[in-house]
């Protein structure tokens, strides 16, 4: 339930972090959010004033995550959800049969899959454009499109789009426009404040951040929309539950720290990879120590780069790393290596895939928070371990 007080918005981005949505448990005086597993609520108890009936519909500790999350995105509402696909699923479900939306065209797989797998059988129409240029929104409008989708960075190529631009051009279309905030995260960038009208979180990645949750979020500064989106949790259903969300609210508190540090870590790598002959193109938000456009404060851990080198070989090199671990995902304190080609874009035909830029050498790292010259060397001994190996045509 909201109302638990906006007693932290105006404070800054760590202390919200570490002191939103938190009440001290009354009977013991915890510092901490306690979690509440109760599925049901006694009406009428006394003093009741909470407003807890059941809790699909609302949880104290599914709350208190959804307080803090609407705080560090400056919104006035956010909803928890079992996954950031359910979250997205709950944005598809503010439409109806015929109507069209607009979506960038480097996109996170799951959500490329919901689209044209299962929505497209609910009369929704989709188009997908290269949105380094806002203009190409704008483009592709039809007289019924009502929702823009996009990531920035995207997913795995890094590509920015420029959120305010994208927002004007759908407020004038009176489109709504929803962004995947998952690499970024409101310390690095927050899309409401930049015109957005919904912020999209897999929490699995980033929020979390330890690799140990499942969980999906997402945050509006309207109130129709929260209305809606309320009324989604509770007669659909796919609600994060008080256990993950007490997970996230402990992750949150260092989100902070550890997005400086994977920031960091992220471009001594990228220093690293310019240094290596085999390393052809890297892509990176922070390339170059440009600065970073789009409302973007650092470039974030996340990074690709493509290796001059086969198929067999660049994949030989992902499982040659230690510390660096051969695995999908992302966001969490440890790095994670991901070979696109052989590994979340393998079902994609390869002239497709190779369409969108996802080549056969292409690498993504997920970089953690260990310290950077193991980073470094981690790579350096993948390199070396493939230069010991012929190059097979
Ligand atoms: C992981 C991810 C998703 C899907 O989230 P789940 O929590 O795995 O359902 C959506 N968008 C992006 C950018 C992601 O990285």
């Amino acid at each position: 339930m909201d109302g638990k007080g906006k007693r932290w918005k105006n404070f800054r981005f760590e202390t919200k972090a570490i002191h939103s949505g938190q009440i001290p448990h009354d009977n013991t005086g915890g510092v901490t959010q306690a979690i509440f597993p109760s599925s049901t609520y006694r009406v009428g108890f006394p003093g009741d004033e909470s407003g807890y009936v059941y809790s699909r519909w609302s949880n104290p500790t599914r709350s208190a995550l959804e307080e803090i999350l609407a705080d560090l995105e400056n919104g006035s509402h956010a909803f928890a959800f079992a996954s950031g696909l359910s979250a997205l699923n709950a944005v598809l479900d503010l439409l109806k049969s015929g109507d069209h939306v607009v979506a960038v065209d480097d996109l996170y797989g799951g959500t490329r899959r919901l689209f044209e797998r299962l929505m497209r059988n609910f009369g929704l129409d989709f188009s997908y454009v290269d949105g380094t240029d806002p203009a190409n929104f704008e483009k592709a409008v039809k007289p019924n499109t009502k929702l823009f989708w996009f990531e920035t960075p995207t997913n795995p190529l890094l590509k920015l789009v420029d959120i305010k631009a994208v927002s004007a051009i759908a407020k004038k279309h009176n489109i709504l426009t929803a962004v995947d905030n998952t690499f970024a995260t409101p310390y690095i960038q927050r899309p409401l404040e930049l015109g957005a009208d919904i912020v999209h979180h897999s929490v699995s990645k980033y929020l979390g951040g330890h690799c140990d949750v499942i969980g999906g979020a997402l945050v509006v500064n309207n109130e129709e929309l929260a209305e809606r989106l309320r009324f989604n949790q509770y007669a659909v259903g796919g609600v994060l539950d008080p256990f993950q969300a007490w997970l996230v609210i402990r992750g949150l508190k260092t989100l902070h720290l550890r997005m400086e540090r994977h920031s960091v870590n992220a471009m001594k790598v990228v220093e690293y990879l310019e240094t290596v002959d085999l390393v052809d193109k890297i892509y990176f938000p922070g390339i170059d120590g440009k600065a970073i456009p789009n409302g973007m404060t650092m470039p974030g851990g996340m990074l690709s780069f493509t290796i001059k080198a086969d198929f067999e070989t660049v994949k030989k090199f992902a499982m040659a790393t230690q510390v660096f671990i051969l695995a999908e995902s992302l966001g969490g304190v440890e790095s994670l290596i991901n070979h696109p080609a052989s590994m979340t874009h393998a079902s994609i035909p390869k002239d497709v895939r190779e369409a969108n830029g996802i080549t056969d050498g292409l690498v993504r790292l997920s970089v953690g928070v260990e310290h950077h010259d193991d980073l470094v060397s981690d790579l350096t001994n993948a390199f070396a371990a493939i230069k010991a190996v012929p190059v097979s045509r």
